[in-house]
């Protein structure tokens, strides 16, 4: 018996517009007073009428194009109707069976996943519930927000092409980094502005079997926990005779597993019917075309540009386009500086984790791009050593304060002189006798302990080459 996961995706993503979907308010919620961006038409209220947003269109078209759909030159709006409290029409405004775009791919590790639709629809408000610690703190009610309702989002959906975890992360993670590069959406996954449904099943010797989906997967690694652990839950009704259930499940981060939160909705629970207040969209081939060729820079682009030119490797140019900003970061580095070779592993070796250290946003560090140049220099020159250089570039971010700076008034210039490294070199032979020894009988290891001694006697400021070479000849000295 062959079993193989069998994994499609949802995905949401909300459009970097100023405006709503159908009215005029903002779409900026993130941190607002609840209820202060609201009107008549995303309240839902008696008599008024939804207007679309062509800045909306534009978007949704051109993240479309890039996902290289079908375009259909006349596509519609439907009412979905359920009730939740944070829906004040109590239906959504959303695509149904004539969706704006279908048919497209997104290339992930050479395979291409399937696209099977985009198509647009309005967000919903947010419920706020107590916590622990927030201001509705050991309240008995719920309150809700309605800043969200009617924030324009797209919806793509894929084809059950996914066949493990890590492919899921990989094309959530491309998804991203394209709708960023587009200026489509800021993908922000902990914001809510990309979010996620995964939907799984296991095949039986290549025949398809029931799925089930999981929803609020907030993150690129919940995705893959969430998978890797429903895979694993089907595996296992399925080895022991059991059947799945079809329905929907929700994603326990701090748990790590996924519960039953009802079972699954079909099309008809929705009454789907034509929203009568819009007209049919008629898309024309001028807009497309001129959609097509205000394409910016996509990811793929970028990475070939970066191989191609820079002679990087694949899982350099992988890490750099995870993120519009860090790819802009990158180029902005190699405009300045140049050697996009080092500027590449310092970023990603050293950046990444300083940013991390530090809490900062990569948008928030071209101030340091001058450091990095700086930095790089004095390696060059022989001022530092690697290792000093490392420090001097993390304390030049912390403290905002030149690297050259720092270097001097720290006197951490690298010591190269051999006379002035024999002495630190002697009196580590004498204070280690057994690894002396040691060296002395054939143990090579003993080398590079004795060599770590002399780079603490000197603070980390001895040049390694050099202590390398006055250590074999002092130890030879002693054989
Ligand atoms: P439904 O009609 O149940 O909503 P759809 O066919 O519309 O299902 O598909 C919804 C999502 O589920 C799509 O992303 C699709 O790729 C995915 N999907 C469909 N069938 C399966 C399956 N057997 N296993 C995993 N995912 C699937
Ligand atoms: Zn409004
Ligand atoms: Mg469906």
């Amino acid at each position: 018996m062959e079993l193989k996961p069998v994994i499609g995706l949802e995905i949401h993503c909300q459009l970097l517009t100023k405006t709503k979907l159908f009215c005029s308010c903002p779409t900026d919620y993130v941190g607002r007073e609840p209820n202060t961006i609201v009107c008549p038409v995303c309240l839902g209220l008696p008599g008024s009428l939804p207007v679309l947003n062509k800045e909306a269109l534009k978007l949704a078209l051109r993240a479309a194009l890039a996902l290289n759909c079908t375009i259909l030159k006349k596509t519609r709006f439907h009412r979905k109707n359920y009730f939740y409290p944070d829906l004040p029409k109590a239906y959504q405004i959303s695509q149904y069976d004539i969706p704006l775009a279908v048919n497209g791919y997104l290339v992930i590790d050479g395979k291409r996943i399937r696209i099977r639709r985009v198509h647009m629809e309005e967000d919903a408000g947010k419920l706020v519930h107590p916590t622990k610690t927030g201001r509705l703190e050991g309240a008995e009610y719920s309150l809700v927000d309605f800043n969200r309702c009617g924030v324009p989002l797209i919806e793509i959906v894929t084809e059950p092409d996914i066949s493990s975890p890590e492919e899921a992360r990989n094309f959530v993670m491309e998804l991203r980094s394209l709708v960023q590069h587009l200026g489509v959406s800021d993908g922000n996954m902990e914001e809510g502005s990309l979010r996620c449904d995964a939907n799984i099943s296991i095949s039986v010797d290549g025949k398809f079997g029931t799925k089930t989906e999981i929803k609020n997967m907030n993150s690129f690694k919940a995705i893959e926990r969430a998978l890797a652990y429903e895979i694993n839950r089907h595996m296992e009704v399925i080895l022991s005779g059991g059947e799945v259930i079809q329905e929907t499940r929700h994603w326990d981060d701090s748990k790590g597993i996924t519960t039953s939160l009802r079972g699954k909705e079909e099309a008809h629970d929705y009454r789907y019917f034509p929203e009568p207040d819009l007209l049919p969209l008629f898309i024309s081939d001028e807009m497309v075309s001129e959609i097509s060729k205000t394409m910016p820079e996509l990811p793929w682009d970028r990475r070939n540009r970066w191989k191609m030119d820079f002679g990087l490797g694949d899982y350099e140019v992988f890490v750099l386009s995870s993120s519009k900003v860090l790819g802009d970061f990158f180029d902005a580095c190699v405009r300045e500086i140049g050697k996009p070779k080092e500027v590449s592993n310092w970023i990603q070796v050293e950046l990444l984790r300083i940013v991390d250290d530090l809490r900062l946003k990569i948008e928030d560090c071209y101030f340091a791009i001058p450091y990095l140049k700086e930095v790089l220099e004095l390696l060059e020159k022989g001022v530092i050593n690697n290792q000093v250089a490392k420090a001097v570039f993390e304390e030049s971010i912390r403290e905002r304060r030149a690297p050259i700076d720092i270097v001097k008034s720290k006197g951490l210039e690298q010591v190269s002189d051999e006379e002035a490294l024999k002495d630190a070199v002697k009196r580590v032979l004498e204070e280690n006798e057994d690894a002396v020894k040691s060296y002395l009988s054939g143990k090579d290891k003993a080398f590079n302990f004795l060599l770590g001694q002399v780079m603490k006697v000197t603070k980390g400021k001895a040049n390694p080459a050099v202590v390398r070479k006055v250590l074999e000849e002092e130890l030879k000295a002693l054989s």
